[in-house]
């Protein structure tokens, strides 16, 4: 073809693309008869899943029943009164960004997303999918046929997991885990604490997403050097994306659904992993440990208003083996971790007596690195390695608590948790920037 034709032929094409029926309404509207579940999928039991959520490693769990609106237990915790709404003004970090853990702290809080570089990089992707159109959108007019409660559940845990989560759970939403209100952004400059909004959000199903913060970079760190924040980050970026993703699906058939991530939230985290059945609590008061993980994860979650099947809270004897360990205590660098015996009342239901102030001011202003996370890097449920006498460890430390101090025991004589092993390290470090 030579070239004068080359040049008709192309106009005619540019001609022919401008006069053709846009189709794209079409395709982003599905018609309903196009939905099928295929017949493997519908056969399929909602206690597995095909893509292994709930991989508890050699730990004996027991499942709980829950009640959101009458509930006098929330896994081993106990709730032993009405538990009132907080204001997310009332989190940690965002007291220590109003001033009340003092100047110092103001100083360094502003500081906090910038303070490592592979960090900083992490942080800024965080919040930039934590705006309102990533976590939430118009729903869908038209409702598509759902398959029943328990595949949808099942499906819902699949398509986590295939996302990349190391674990999704599926729960009733706890009410109380709602803020009251919506505090502004923490560290990314001057707070305003008269900007809340209040929050209305009712949706009484929650999806739970857990991801790894990865164990050869946790073995490699002290736990409160550089690379913490960065794990941490790495973690809240993921589930958070994968929350955003499956918050979007839900609203794509028809349903309401509101991401939650560490760019964005309305709830507060660790109630509702243990509602999803995927963590139970701890002594450090502030974080859920799962059985094969222990914390070593961030997670974000869906709420919606779509109809699954609840996965039932579990235990796998955290409660009691917390009151034996304290290892996480006599390791915090803050001293915020208490060494009682037993955990207080706070709010209507059972809490381990943390220090959040001092856990929050030395995160933020920790001079040798970036963040903390050394009671997740010295917890004996964070499983650090596959050998059979960690397994039977934790097999018989869910079961007892003679050999949860038995484990305990084993864990300190291996060294486990507290150990650094240089030849994991991967990462770069700027000591300097601190
Ligand atoms: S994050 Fe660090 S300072 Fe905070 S409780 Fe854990 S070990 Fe202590
Ligand atoms: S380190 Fe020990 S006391 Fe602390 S949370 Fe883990 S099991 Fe509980």
């Amino acid at each position: 073809m030579n070239e004068e034709n080359q040049k008709r032929q192309d106009q005619q094409e540019i001609q022919k693309s401008k006069t053709a029926p846009n189709t794209a309404d079409k395709t982003l509207k599905p018609s309903v008869t196009n939905v099928r579940y295929s017949k493997a999928a519908l056969q399929k039991s909602n206690k597995k899943t095909v893509l292994k959520a709930s991989d508890h490693g050699a730990v004996f769990v027991k499942r709980h029943a829950y009640n959101p609106e009458n509930a006098t237990q929330l896994s081993s915790t106990k709730i032993v009164g009405p538990i009132e709404r907080i204001s997310e003004t009332d989190q940690g970090f965002h007291k220590a960004a109003r001033g009340i853990y003092g100047e110092q702290v103001i100083k360094a809080i502003v500081k906090l997303g910038g303070k490592h570089p592979l960090m900083a990089a992490l942080f800024t992707m965080s919040h930039a999918i934590g705006a309102p159109n990533f976590v939430d959108g118009p729903v869908r007019a038209e409702k598509l046929p759902l398959p029943p409660k328990d595949l949808l559940a099942t499906h819902i845990k699949d398509l986590g997991m295939f996302l990349g989560a190391s674990e999704v759970g599926v729960g009733l939403m706890p009410p109380h885990a709602f803020y009251s209100e919506k505090g502004p952004q923490v560290g990314q400059g001057p707070y305003d604490a008269s900007k809340t909004t209040p929050i209305t959000n009712t949706h009484k199903y929650a999806i739970g997403i857990i991801v790894d913060q990865s164990l050869p970079t946790i073995t490699s760190s002290t736990g409160f050097d550089g690379i913490s924040s960065t794990q941490s980050y790495m973690a809240y970026l993921n589930s958070g994306m994968i929350a955003c993703c499956i918050a979007a699906y839900i609203r794509n058939l028809g349903y309401s659904a509101r991401a939650h991530h560490c760019g964005n939230y309305e709830l507060i985290i660790p109630p509702v992993m243990v509602a999803c059945g995927l963590a139970e609590m701890t002594r450090t008061g502030e974080c859920v440990a799962h059985p094969r993980l222990g914390f070593r994860f961030k997670s974000a979650a869906v709420t919606t208003d779509m109809p699954m099947e609840p996965d039932k809270p579990i235990s796998f004897g955290a409660r009691e083996f917390c009151v034996t360990c304290k290892k996480c205590a006599d390791e915090c660098p803050s001293g915020a971790i208490s060494h009682d015996d037993q955990p207080i009342i706070h709010n209507g239901y059972e809490k381990w007596n943390t220090n959040v102030q001092k856990c929050t001011t030395f995160r933020v202003s920790n001079k040798n690195g970036a963040m903390c996370g050394r009671c997740m890097k010295v917890c004996p449920w964070n499983n650090k390695e596959e050998s059979w006498f960690h397994s039977v460890g934790v097999a018989a430390a869910s079961k007892s608590q003679l050999a949860a101090r038995l484990l305990k025991n084993m864990d300190d004589f291996f060294g486990y948790g507290t150990e650094v092993i240089e030849e994991n390290k991967w990462w770069l470090e700027w000591p300097e920037l601190f």
